[in-house]
């Protein structure tokens, strides 16, 4: 190739690896000031402006209302992501399907659900689905395009085939359902684990780089391990399955064959038994949690168990506790904390933090929202101009 043909080709992919540097920093920050991402970009200003205006030129960004003024001079101008490029997401769980539509930066614009009193069908949940998302769809009041969907599943899944391999709660084995649910809403559906969804989101969000998530649903406890930045998945994406951690003698059978298992001996039911409120709670379970008194003790220690194995095991910067763990680690945060502080694990036990999800109800969708826009943000020039 001659000098000059290099030279060009060369420019053009810095050119697009600049204007991915950018938008991957909106995304993550969201709105920001343009002082401030170029500090984060450390490009020159006019680097910045050349860049922006592509952002723009693309619809994928722009101006905000500017900053309040500062000491200096002049008000910063502010850069918002536009809700033209969206991401959308399945939440499928025993107590109904969730869909939304999040935007560059994580923002849920839109959302919507439906209850149901039992496990639905892979059938049922397309459909479901497939209804709510039209509905969003048709409210949206300016032209969007949606880059792809993602199904967050209570269960293992194969993201290169787009099989649910085992969802048991749901009752779901071996089901194509990317397949399925694509032809229903008529658009490309990547699968996910939800422990996996809820664990990137909170590490990319809270800028941590060694993380445990544990989230407590309704169709058992969900997980996922960060290691070094990265989803821990080992060679089979059987690693870091904390939902089997080995923590009572004699707790219930386990599906997985085994017995004492975190996600059995600290389920919902489990938990409703324990506290004496109805089996489909809701709500109620998060109060009656709250107020558990010395009834909570129990679960506090068995819950510790898992967190000392979990400190032992991969010496996280911070345990994620969601769903139904959030209410125990309000009322019971300073017995594991006492609990962790007894371990002989010098240097995990000093540095480990335990937390709510800082992101809310919504740690699904802004989670499939990150690996749903992922070819956008990769190449925002090469993906916005492939055709509709
Ligand atoms: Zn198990």
């Amino acid at each position: 190739m001659p000098g000059s043909i290099r030279g060009a080709a060369s420019a053009e992919s810095a050119r697009r690896a600049n204007l991915s540097v950018v938008l991957r920093l909106l995304h993550r920050h969201g709105t920001t000031s343009r002082a401030r991402l170029t500090e984060l970009a450390g490009y020159s200003r006019s680097t910045m402006g050349v860049l922006l205006e592509e952002l723009a030129r693309l619809d994928l960004v722009e101006e905000g209302q500017p900053q309040a003024q500062r000491l200096s001079g002049r008000p910063s101008l502010t850069l918002a992501p536009t809700d033209v490029w969206l991401a959308a997401s399945v939440n499928v769980d025993v107590g109904g399907v969730e869909v939304a539509l999040t935007g560059i930066g994580g923002r849920v614009v839109a959302i919507d659900h439906v209850t149901t009193h039992q496990p639905v069908t892979p059938y049922e949940a397309a459909h479901l689905a497939g209804e709510l998302m039209r509905g969003l769809r048709t409210a949206q009041r300016a032209p969007t395009r949606i880059v792809q969907l993602v199904a967050v599943i209570p269960g293992r899944v194969q993201t290169d085939t787009g099989v649910v391999i085992q969802a048991p709660h749901l009752g779901w084995h071996n089901v194509p359902f990317a397949q399925l649910l694509g032809q229903v809403v008529g658009l490309p559906v990547t699968l996910a684990h939800d422990g996996h969804v809820g664990a990137l989101a909170e590490a990319l969000r809270g800028d941590v780089q060694d993380l445990a998530y544990l989230y407590g649903g309704p169709g058992g406890i969900g997980a996922g391990i960060i290691a070094g930045g990265r989803l821990y998945l080992g060679p089979a994406h059987l690693a870091g399955r904390l939902a089997h951690l080995y923590v009572s003698d004699d707790g219930p059978e386990c599906y997985c064959g085994g017995r004492g298992c975190l996600t059995s001996v600290l389920s919902h039911r489990a938990l409703t038994h324990l506290l004496g409120v109805s089996a489909d709670a809701g709500n109620e379970l998060r109060e009656a949690i709250l107020s558990g008194g010395a009834r909570i003790s129990a679960a506090l220690d068995i819950l510790l168990r898992a967190l000392r194995t979990i400190v032992a095991c991969y010496d996280p910067d911070l345990i994620v506790l969601g769903g139904s763990l959030s209410p125990l680690l309000t009322v019971g945060r300073q017995q594991l904390e006492a609990g962790l502080l007894q371990t002989n694990l010098k240097s995990a036990r000093q540095v480990v933090r335990l937390a709510k999800p800082a992101l809310g109800s919504d740690q699904f969708h802004i989670g499939a929202c990150d690996l749903a826009l992922a070819p956008l943000l990769e190449d925002p020039a090469g993906f916005c101009t492939l055709p509709a």
